[in-house]
Parts: C-alpha cells; sequence; structure tokens
C-alpha cells in the first residue's frame, strides 16, 4: 500500500467520525431543532413583548430576585428542578405566590441525553407533581438542562402534547458577559427582539452578577418599549401573529 492510499484509508474514517460527532452536539444541543414535537425559541409577533425565564433554583437566592422583580412590576417565568423543589418548597410557593410562572427543569437537572423512558417519565412527572403541590396551574411548561435533548425526551413531550421551551437571548453563555452585571444588561437589551425569551440563572450562588443586573436590565428593555410577559402569555402572540386585533387584545394578558 502505497502512502497516499495509506493516508486517505486513516483519514477519511476520522474525517467522517469528525464530522458525525460533530453534527451530533449541535444537534442535541440545538435551541430550535428536535427530532420530535415542538420547540420554541421565541414567538414570531411585532409586539415588543419578551419573556424572562430563570433556570435552577429555587434556593435561598430566589428571594432577591422576587423583591427586585417585584419592585418593577415584572412577572417571569421559572424552570424550577423537582430535588430542589423538594428541599426548598417555600421558595417556590413564594415564587407562585408572586405570580411567577413555574416551570419544569427536570428532577435531578441531568442532561436527558441516552436516558431511558423510565427515567425520562419520572423525570417529568416527579417535578410536575411537586409543582402542582406549590403552584395552581393547569399546563406546565418543560426545559431542558443544559437544552441537552434527542430522541427520548422530544418524543415523551411530544406524546404527552408538551413543547420544548429554550431560548435566543443568553446572556451569561459568553465569559466576557457574564462576569459583569453591567454587560448582562447591556447584552439582554442589545439582543433582545420582540417575542424574545431571555434565559438567565440568578439562584446558584455564582450568579451574582446576574441578580445585580436584574434592575438594570429591565430598566433598559422598558425604556426600549418592552412589556414583560410569562412565557405561557408570550405563546398567545404566536396563534395569532398578524392581527393587529389580536395584538391589542393580548396586550391585556
Ligand atoms: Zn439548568
Amino acid at each position: 500500500m502505497n502512502f497516499f492510499r495509506l493516508i486517505t484509508r486513516l483519514l477519511l474514517p476520522l474525517c467522517l467520525a469528525a464530522s458525525a460527532l460533530t453534527a451530533f452536539y449541535f444537534l442535541i444541543n440545538s435551541r430550535t431543532f428536535q427530532f420530535y414535537g415542538g420547540i420554541v425559541h421565541r414567538v414570531e409577533t411585532g409586539r415588543k413583548v419578551v419573556a424572562l425565564t430563570f433556570d435552577d433554583g429555587p434556593t435561598e437566592f430566589t428571594d432577591e430576585l422576587i423583591e427586585v422583580l417585584r419592585s418593577e412590576g415584572v412577572k417571569a417565568t421559572f424552570f424550577l428542578i423537582g430535588g430542589l423543589i423538594g428541599q426548598h418548597p417555600e421558595y417556590g410557593r413564594r415564587l407562585a405566590a408572586a405570580g411567577h410562572e413555574i416551570g419544569n427543569h427536570t428532577y435531578s437537572h441531568h442532561r436527558m441525553v441516552f436516558k431511558d423512558a423510565a427515567f425520562i417519565r419520572q423525570e417529568v412527572e416527579k417535578t410536575d407533581s411537586l409543582i402542582r403541590r406549590i403552584a395552581p396551574q393547569n399546563h406546565i411548561l418543560f426545559r431542558p438542562p443544559y437544552c441537552k435533548k434527542f430522541i427520548g425526551l422530544p418524543r415523551y413531550l411530544h406524546e404527552h402534547r408538551r413543547e420544548t421551551i429554550t431560548w435566543d437571548v443568553e446572556p451569561e453563555s459568553f465569559a466576557d458577559v457574564r462576569s459583569s452585571a453591567d454587560r448582562i444588561a447591556a447584552y439582554t437589551a442589545a439582543h433582545t427582539r420582540p417575542g424574545s425569551i431571555i434565559l438567565l440563572h440568578g439562584m446558584n450562588p455564582g450568579d451574582g452578577e446576574t441578580r445585580k443586573s436584574l434592575k438594570a436590565l429591565i430598566t433598559r428593555l422598558k425604556k426600549r418599549g418592552y412589556r414583560f410577559v410569562t412565557v405561557s402569555e408570550l405563546l398567545h402572540y404566536r396563534k395569532r401573529p398578524n392581527a393587529e386585533a389580536a395584538g391589542a387584545s393580548a396586550g391585556s394578558i
């Protein structure tokens, strides 16, 4: 075998394997695509509405977020971890009592890739039942940890007529942004569009800059004419995207 053929025989499988791995990585992390069911990263609308979402928790930092949101008159959506609701139901109850929407972020915050059907069902259903104990909600939205999903989770959600809620604005994903409250607020204001879903955390000990940024972030968006709604409210705009009358009535949601 000559040298050229040897290299070709080695390189080709390696390149194919690398391409397959890259495609798989983008697929399981995609904010906008999955194999089954609906996935929502934003809503197409001309109205200046936006949904603030907070993942993880509830923890002892939850009250700080509740207070800022209360002072600004903003309702948000919190994707909570079932295990932490079990440990701190009082924080979850306070979120619900303050009028915020509670979503499901699994029970144990595992990456939901290559998990069997029983594990997926337990992660979703156990958390749903904990949420129902703290919040009187009919429909519970779902967001996978780290946005990771492949076949089993989207199929389970689709079979249960539920969508995957992701996001289109994620200031904390950039190290130079998340290290500064000012930059988190500025980045968010610059990248938000009508119908955006903003991903924040804020309830982990290391989320201090996010907590510090919240008031300025809200103020900047209000100055740009944005109104804050929960994700469930935002989804109503999707159903009537072109009707001005719908926009007017949706304004009272
Ligand atoms: Zn998370």
